[in-house]
Formats: structure tokens, sequence, C-alpha cells
């Protein structure tokens, strides 16, 4: 293919180093998937950049990768350039009193009072801005930012993500959205480099504006709250555990939850997609071939370390067909196919 040949021609020329046919499936948290035609790591946003930038200017499909904890990865890999992200410097680059933009609200997940009741009035307090490198691990970042007395990212503890992940996907946890604390970002689309703020990403439910553009987060501003770190660090460790009794070798939710509208047309006592899963289609523990529903948690489908991704991709095919002979519902997936299936 004369065009990867470019690439790779390129590649060198920029002392990139690459792999050719490396196995994905390591570099997910399903770990399932076949090969990347070519593999390279950006450690730092500059070679992000640039090797977003050889890939478009050569044609060649490219991938972006964080903790690949929401992808689900074809058994025939990927005819592209996949772009291992792990670039991870951040700095306090200044405080501000620029307030957060509003809650993020919507029609799937209304925010949860119960959950937000006992959480500390931070409105007034100071805020720094945060400048964090996309491929920064989020677990990571919550701890360099308690040892700064930074709160506001306690949420998210033990979700398996980068910042540049939670940006594309609006990371939630409980009622907390990730965008809901992003103050301004620097995109590429390998061709023009922009920085753009909160509105330009138009943050909903499970959404950023990234899943349309396709442009690459290379690092983001946060807006974070000079806060209680003792009271979030606690919030953090409550999370943690709680998302470590969820399975890890999955790639998490795989539908985003049921509208309310939904829920309340098939009289569901919960807006979980886990629950439908469970005690309307009756599917928890289902297996085909090394994938299975999780006993544990319904909305999550495990890999018992044999499965391939056709096992997975059957299965979230088998629940939409289920979901819509049983209730004539069509199921959103959260969770992104990569490759042919
Ligand atoms: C055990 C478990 C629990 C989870 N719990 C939650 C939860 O509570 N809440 C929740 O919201 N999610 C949850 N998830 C899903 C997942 O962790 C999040 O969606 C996370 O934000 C994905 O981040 P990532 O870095 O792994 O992205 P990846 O899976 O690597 O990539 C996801 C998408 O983002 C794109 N992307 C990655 N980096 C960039 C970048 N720099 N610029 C532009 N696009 C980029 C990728 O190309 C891909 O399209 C869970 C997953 C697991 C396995």
């Amino acid at each position: 293919m004369p065009k990867i040949k470019n690439l790779i021609a390129e590649l060198e020329r920029n002392r990139i180093s690459y792999r050719e046919e490396q196995s994905l499936a390591q570099f997910t948290t399903l770990r399932v998937g076949g090969n990347a035609r070519l593999l390279v790591t950006a450690d730092d946003f500059n070679a992000l950049e640039l090797s977003v930038r050889l890939a478009v200017a050569n044609q060649v499909p490219f991938r972006v990768i964080g903790c690949g904890s929401n992808l689900i990865i074809s058994g025939r890999g990927f005819d592209g350039l996949i772009i291992l992200n792990r670039s991870k410097s951040w700095e306090i680059i200044g405080e501000t009193k620029v307030s957060k933009p509003k809650r993020i609200t919507s029609r799937y997940n209304p925010i949860d009072e119960e959950l937000r009741a006992g959480e500390a009035d931070v409105s007034s307090l100071p805020k720094k801005i945060v400048r964090v490198d996309s491929g920064f691990s989020n677990s990571a970042l919550i701890e360099e930012m308690f040892k700064q007395g930074l709160t506001g990212l306690e949420w998210f503890s033990g979700i398996p993500s980068t910042v540049g992940g939670a940006v594309y996907m609006n990371m939630h946890g409980a009622h907390a959205y990730f965008g809901h604390l992003v103050h301004r970002a620097q995109l590429t689309d390998g061709v023009t480099t922009k920085i753009v703020d909160n509105a330009y990403f138009q943050f909903a439910y499970d959404f950023s504006i990234l899943q349309q553009t396709k442009e690459i987060v290379l690092w983001i501003e946060l807006l974070l709250d000079a806060g209680n770190v003792e009271q979030a660090g606690q919030k953090a460790k409550e999370w943690r555990l709680l998302k470590s009794r969820q399975p890890r070798r999955s790639a998490g939710c795989i539908f985003k939850n049921l509208a309310p509208e939904i829920q309340k047309k098939y009289n569901l006592p919960t807006s979980s997609i886990g629950y439908l899963i469970d005690k309307v289609l009756n599917l928890r523990g289902y297996r085909i071939g090394g994938a299975f529903i999780s006993e544990k948690h319904a909305a999550f489908i495990e890999n018992d370390g044999t499965a391939k991704a056709d096992d997975v991709y059957q299965l979230v095919e088998l629940i939409k067909v289920k979901a819509h002979d049983a209730l004539g519902l069509e199921l959103e997936t959260e969770v992104e196919f990569v490759g042919k299936f």
C-alpha cells in the first residue's frame, strides 16, 4: 500500500519510531482485537500533533487510543496508524475568577440531587487553571491535583481513562461530567491546530462535538477548586472502591442508559440499561464464546480471557435484537467499534 509506505518514510524522516503489525488487544481494557498496520507512541503533545499531521498528509486512516477503555477493536485489526497517547505533562498556569460553565444536564442522566447532597459549595472558591496533556491518566491526575490542594476531579476516581478520552466521551461519574471542568483546549485535525473554549464541545450525556469532527485533543485546561482535599480524597476513595468492584476486563457500559421518556413508556423502575438487560431481557450471564454478560453488572460484557472481538460483537448484536423484539427499543452503544466487523 503506497500510502502506508509514504507514511513510514515520513515517520523515519521525522525520527518517530513505529511498529508494524502490532497486536492491539493489550492496549484496551477488554483485551480483544487484531493488529494495527502501524503503531506509534506519542510521549508529548508535539509528537501527537506531528503523528496526526503525517497520517492526514499521507491519507492514512488513524486513531488515537488513550486507556482503550471504551473501545472494541475488530479481530481483523486496524488498517492504518494507531497513535498511543502517552503524553503526560501538566502545569498550573494561573488563577481565575471565571466561574465554571453551567452544569450539564441531560435527558438521559438528570442530576441526582441525593448524590449531590453533602457536596461542598465550591462556587466562591478560587479556581486554578491547570493545563494537562491529553494522554495523562485521570487517576494519576487526581492524585497530583490533591497534592496541589486542588479538587473537582474526585467523582472520576477509579475510571480507567486519559484526559483526551474523557473529553471525547464527556466521561461521567455519578452526577458529574468531565466537560464541566474544561476551560479551554488545543485541538488538531491534522491540518489546522486551534484553541477552543468550553462551549465549542457542546458537552452532553456521553457526547462531545469531537465525536463528529474527529479532531484530536492535544491539551486541555481544567478549572479546579482550591477546595477541601481531605473531603474530596474521601469521596475519591469511595468511588475508587465502587469502581474496583466493576468488571475490569470489559469496556465499561456497552449501551447508553435509557432516556426518561423511554423509561416511562415501558414503565421501568429505572433508566439503567443494566436493569433492562438483566430483569427484562433475562440475559445476565449469557455467553457467546469467551464473552459473557457480566454477573456483577449486566451493562458490562466481560472477557473470560479467551474472547474474540467477534464474540463481543455478536453479543452486542444479540442484546440489540432482544431489546427490539421485546420492547421495540433501538439501543444506542456507548462503546465504539474500531475496524471492520
Ligand atoms: C471498568 C470500567 C468502568 C468505566 N466506568 C465509566 C464511568 O463511570 N463513566 C464513564 O463515563 N465511562 C466509564 N467507562 C468508559 C471509559 O472509561 C470512558 O469512556 C473513558 O472516558 C475513555 O477514556 P480512554 O482514554 O480510555 O479513551 P479510549 O477508550 O482510548 O478512546 C475512546 C474514544 O476517545 C477517542 N480519544 C482518545 N483520546 C483522544 C484525544 N486525545 N483526542 C480526541 N479523541 C480521543 C478515541 O479515539 C476513541 O474514539 C468505564 C470503563 C471501564 C472499563
